[in-house]
């Protein structure tokens, strides 16, 4: 983390678990645990029905309710999907895009670059995933891959609109499966993702951007990743499901950086 340049964000991506009375009960129990004070920016993206309850339950605090996915078209015959601005109007202040579980269901480089481009024009934060396979990564690919990704990704996002965007590096093999990323793995990718957005932007939107690590961060490797240089957050996905693990991963976001 460097604070003095970016945000520190820690977003809690619950996949498809809880349901909205289960929301409500998860946002009780988190906020009479947490601290009051000062904090990094934390993110909960919760699924589409249970987004009304987050929003309710955290409306006073300083946590920002986010969806799981969206759609990029304005609105129309899309049966299922949900417009940007319908999340806009349901309170969501996020949405990720591009997680590894969305693109196995066949969501392209194009699709996530449209719906990054849909969520900046409805004054979302898109929380864009990249990252690789274990097939990928023993091929010696990873940095090739990713930067394809984050090149795809970004393509059209405008100079001005670049720093709104928060980058989350999750190798695929890291994701639900217990098996985390080196610090140094961490580290080296995101560092490398920050010299792509330097390429294609500038020096000081690269120093802006908040990019994140996800796959199995946890209570207790929460610390060590987040105190690498270039990892500004985590997403997380099974530990942000308990809020005593949850609030220990924003404690350890709070450690003292350069
Ligand atoms: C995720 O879903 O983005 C994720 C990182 O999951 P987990 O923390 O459970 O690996």
């Amino acid at each position: 983390m460097n604070r003095k340049y970016r945000k520190t964000v820690i977003a809690g991506n619950w996949k498809m678990n809880k349901t909205p009375s289960e929301t409500k009960e998860f946002m009780t129990n988190f906020k009479a645990m947490m601290h009051t004070g000062r904090w990094c920016d934390i993110a909960l993206c919760v699924p589409a029905v249970c987004i009304p309850a987050a929003v309710r339950a955290m409306r006073e605090t300083r946590v920002g309710i986010g969806a799981e996915n969206c759609n990029a078209n304005a609105s129309g015959a899309y049966t299922g999907e949900i417009a940007t601005n319908m999340l806009v109007d349901a309170g969501c202040k996020y949405v990720i895009i591009g997680h590894s579980e969305r693109r196995a269901m066949g969501e392209t480089d194009a699709d996530v670059n449209a719906k990054v481009l849909a969520a900046l024009e409805a004054g979302l934060t898109p929380i864009m995933c990249c990252g690789e396979s274990l097939e990928q990564r023993e091929a010696d690919i990873t940095n090739e891959w990713i930067a394809m990704q984050i090149k795809l990704g970004l393509k059209g996002v405008p100079e001005d609109k670049i720093r709104k965007v928060v980058i989350a590096y999750e190798p695929i093999w890291a994701i639900g499966t217990g098996r985390t990323a080196t610090p140094e793995q961490a580290q080296e990718v995101c560092e490398g993702i920050r010299a792509v957005v330097r390429k294609l932007y500038s020096s000081k939107n690269a120093r802006a951007i908040s990019i994140l690590y996800g796959g199995s961060m946890n209570e207790k490797n929460a610390y060590e990743l987040l105190a690498k240089p270039d990892i500004d957050g985590g997403l997380i996905g099974g530990a942000s499901l308990v809020p005593e693990k949850f609030v220990q991963i924003i404690e350890a976001a709070n450690q003292p950086t350069v």
